[in-house]
């Protein structure tokens, strides 16, 4: 059996090496390393994937929702909503721009944003919803856009995790996730679906005006060269990265449903026992597992992260610790009742190994080695 990786990007790289190959050392003769035609190819080709008007690439995907969120105005005591249970990234630009973060719980069943939650912790302070589309299937949008609408806010999708998943409308309109709301951001990093290798990041909108504010502020606030109208900040997908996306984006699709076919055989490997909840996949939306993880009941998870480390199989646990359980983003606003969902899903969830190259040798082995552990332990 070949050796079992929570991502094989080595493997992936593989099937594509010759073409990386070349065209890396093309970049580097070309000289062009910022903002070459790499890049601005890059661009057009993802807003024609993702069917979206603007997409401005930048450094990572930290600083897309940074960036977005500078890019629509927000100001220092602007309430911000988003989930309790998602990567610091989300809440830590909110923070960071001196925006009042307002973290919800999320459901337990789709690990996404909790309607209820939402409308409960709307005031008159509240300026955005930062859903986060978390582990590859999107949130629940067209309640989102239904609140938004009634409290004028604006909706910044966070898509690092579900780039290329498809959100479908009660009226049978689809979308790409990312291009539903006011803005939409994603992150390049190598282990995300359409990961570069390197540091990478995007931002998405249909937003003409907002496209033009963004483009200026990834770039030192310039418009025009050496003018500086507003404070910008430099961040930028360099040509080598672009260029690997490029290459990329076309399999994206076929990636996608790799991980698809590997997530419904560990499912269905998992489906008799009653102390393992899969994944599901809301009805709106298709899933691009960015992540597999499962729910284990009656059984020490932390005894399973272990068991599975001590068998060689890489597993992981998004997340430990809520986030408003995070010393750095503690509050006394929160009331602990809140948080029904994601106090409980800290201790029971676990990921497996999820990625393009996984076989059935690797699966049947991994979903043996966790049926023993919970048939021994439950
Ligand atoms: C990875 C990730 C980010 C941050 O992306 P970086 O490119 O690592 O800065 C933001 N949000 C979520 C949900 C992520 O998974």
């Amino acid at each position: 059996m070949r050796k079992i990786q929570m991502v094989d990007l080595k493997g992936q790289y593989n099937h594509i090496q010759n073409e990386i190959d070349t065209k890396i050392l093309e970049v580097i003769k070309s000289t062009a390393y910022i903002n070459g035609p790499e890049v601005q190819n890059f661009q057009k080709e993802l807003e024609e994937y993702l069917q979206v008007k603007h997409v401005i690439p930048c450094a990572n995907g930290t600083d897309a929702l940074q960036i977005a969120m500078m890019g629509l105005g927000l100001k220092p005591g602007d309430e911000v909503i988003t989930a309790d249970f998602t990567f610091a990234a989300t809440v830590e630009v909110i923070g960071l721009l001196h925006l009042t973060p307002v973290l919800v719980d999320v459901d337990k069943d789709s690990f996404n944003m909790n309607i209820e939650a939402l409308k409960k912790a709307i005031t008159p302070k509240t300026k955005a919803i930062v859903p986060v589309h978390l582990f590859g299937q999107c949130a629940n949008m067209e309640a989102i856009l239904e609140i938004a609408k009634q409290h004028n806010l604006f909706v910044i999708e966070d898509t690092a995790q579900a780039i290329g998943a498809e959100y479908t409308f009660n009226d049978g309109t689809v979308k790409k996730a990312g291009t539903i709301g006011t803005v939409g951001t994603t992150s390049f990093f190598p282990s995300k679906n359409l990961g570069c290798y390197g540091d990478g990041g995007a931002i998405f909108t249909n937003d003409d005006d907002l496209a033009h504010i963004i483009r200026g502020m990834v770039n030192h606030g310039m418009y025009k060269r050496y003018y500086h109208d507003v404070v910008g900040v430099n961040s930028r997908l360099d040509s080598l990265q672009a260029a690997i996306l490029r290459i990329k984006l076309p399999h994206l699709n076929d990636y996608c449903e790799s991980r698809r076919k590997a997530a419904a055989y560990y499912s269905e490997g998992f489906s008799k026992n009653d102390n393992i909840v899969t994944p599901i996949t809301s009805s709106f939306t298709t899933h691009v597992f960015h992540q597999y993880t499962l729910q284990v009941k009656n059984v020490d998870r932390n005894a399973l992260n272990q068991h599975l480390m001590d068998a060689g199989i890489p597993n992981a646990i998004y997340y430990p610790v809520p986030l408003h359980l995070q010393k750095a983003y503690a509050d006394e606003r929160y009331n602990e009742a809140d948080f029904k969902n994601t106090n409980e899903l800290v201790n029971t969830v676990i990921s497996l190994p999820m990625h393009t190259e996984l076989d059935h040798e690797q699966q049947d082995f991994i979903i043996k080695t966790v049926l023993n552990f919970i048939e021994k332990n439950a």
